[in-house]
C-alpha cells in the first residue's frame, strides 16, 4: 500500500510502498478515503513532539470503510464508514481511565503519533476506538470533525457557558466551533493574524458578529476564550480581553512559552486551562450534535502524494478551513 511516511523529524514526508498490515485481534483494517492534515500534525513532522514513533505514518482524523475485521472484532463489518480520532487506545486501568479521564491516561497511544495514521491507501486501528459518522457529510468534509471539531467542542465545553466567546487563530478548529457557538446562541469574536482579512471575512461568514486582529481588544469584554494559535502571546492578549471570571482554554498540542505578565491579568478569577487530547464520550457526543448544528466544514483536497504541499499550506496560512488528503478510492 502506498503511504506518506516521515523517517526524520524536520524533514519532508516520503511517498513509500509498505506492506499491507496483518489484522489483529480486536482491530479492523480500514481502507482510508481521507485523511483531514492538522496541526499537530505540523508539529509531529516538525519534531517538536517528543517520542514520536519512527518511521511513521502521520494523520488522526481519517474517514474510511472497512476492509478487514480481526477476531473477536464485533462492532464494524466489511464496508462500514467509520472516523478514526486521535485517541487511538488506552490502558483501561490507570487512574484517568477510571475516573471517565482516559483523555488523559498514563499509557495512551495516538493515531498518527505512537501508532500509524491515516497517510496511507490503508491504516489499522482498534476498533473500541473508531466512530460510526453521521451521513450528512461526504468523506472529504467529515475528516476534520474527527481532530478539528472534537477537540474544539471540548475546548468550547471547558468554556463553560461563555455568551460571549473569543476564538484566537481561525482554521480548521475554529471553523468548526464558531458554528457550533452560533447555533447555541453565543457571540462569538474571531482573533486571526494581524492583516489576514481573509479569514476574518471567513469568520464573519460564519457568524463571527466581531472579526479582527489578535492584538486588538473586542468591542466589549469576552466570558471565556479559546486559543488555538499555537502562540504563547495570545493568552496574556486573551486575559485583557476577559471579564472578570473569565476563561481561557488552550486547545492546541503544542504552543511557543507564555511570555510573563501582571497577576492584575489574571486576578478576580480569570482562569487559564489546557485541552488534551479527546475521550471517546467527546466524540459521540460531538457527532450526535454535529448533524443537528448543522456543521458544514469548508476543506481543500490535496492528493494524498501531495501531503507536503497540505502541510505547507496549514503552515503559512494559506487554507480556508481545513486541508484534507484524498486517496483515489475516495467516492464523491
Ligand atoms: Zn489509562
Ligand atoms: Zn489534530
Amino acid at each position: 500500500m502506498r503511504a506518506m511516511v516521515l523517517r526524520s523529524p524536520g524533514q519532508p514526508l516520503c511517498e513509500t510502498d509498505l506492506p499491507q498490515p496483518a489484522v489483529g485481534a480486536g482491530q479492523v483494517l480500514v481502507r482510508v478515503s481521507a485523511c483531514a492534515v492538522c496541526r499537530t500534525d505540523l508539529h509531529v513532522v516538525d519534531g517538536e513532539l517528543p517520542n514520536a514513533k519512527l518511521p511513521l505514518v502521520p494523520g488522526h482524523e481519517i474517514v474510511g470503510r472497512v476492509a478487514g475485521v480481526g477476531e473477536r472484532a464485533e462492532r464494524f463489518k466489511i464496508g462500514d464508514r467509520v472516523g478514526v480520532p486521535w485517541l487511538g487506545r488506552t490502558c483501561g486501568e490507570c487512574r484517568y481511565c477510571r475516573s471517565g479521564r482516559e483523555n488523559l491516561c498514563d499509557r495512551a497511544l495516538f493515531t498518527g503519533y505512537t501508532l500509524d495514521g491515516g497517510y496511507a491507501e490503508f491504516t489499522l486501528v482498534d476498533e473500541r476506538f473508531c466512530f460510526w459518522l453521521p451521513d450528512s457529510c461526504s468523506d472529504a468534509e467529515s475528516a476534520p470533525l474527527l481532530c478539528a471539531g472534537l477537540i474544539g467542542y471540548r475546548s468550547l465545553v471547558r468554556a463553560g457557558d461563555a455568551r460571549r466567546l473569543g476564538i484566537y487563530g481561525f482554521g480548521a478548529a475554529a471553523h468548526i466551533v464558531a458554528q457550533v457557538a452560533r447555533h447555541q446562541e453565543r457571540k462569538v469574536f474571531a482573533f486571526t493574524r494581524a492583516g489576514d482579512v481573509a479569514a476574518q471575512e471567513f469568520a464573519k461568514s460564519l457568524g463571527a458578529v466581531w472579526a479582527g486582529d489578535s492584538n486588538l481588544s473586542p468591542p466589549e469584554e469576552l466570558d471565556a476564550a479559546i486559543i488555538f494559535g499555537p502562540v504563547g502571546q495570545l493568552v496574556p492578549q486573551a486575559l485583557k480581553a476577559v471579564a472578570k471570571g473569565g476563561i481561557i482554554v488552550c486547545g492546541g498540542i503544542h504552543m511557543s512559552d507564555i511570555p510573563s505578565f501582571p497577576y492584575e491579568l489574571l486576578w478576580q478569577e480569570r482562569t487559564v486551562c489546557s485541552v488534551a487530547n479527546l475521550t471517546r464520550r467527546d466524540g459521540e457526543e460531538f457527532l450526535a450534535l454535529a448533524p443537528r448544528v448543522p456543521v458544514r466544514t469548508e476543506v481543500e483536497s490535496f492528493p494524498l502524494v501531495e501531503a507536503n504541499e497540505a502541510l505547507a499550506h496549514l503552515r503559512t496560512g494559506r487554507l480556508r478551513g481545513a486541508a484534507v488528503l484524498v486517496t483515489d478510492s475516495t467516492p464523491d
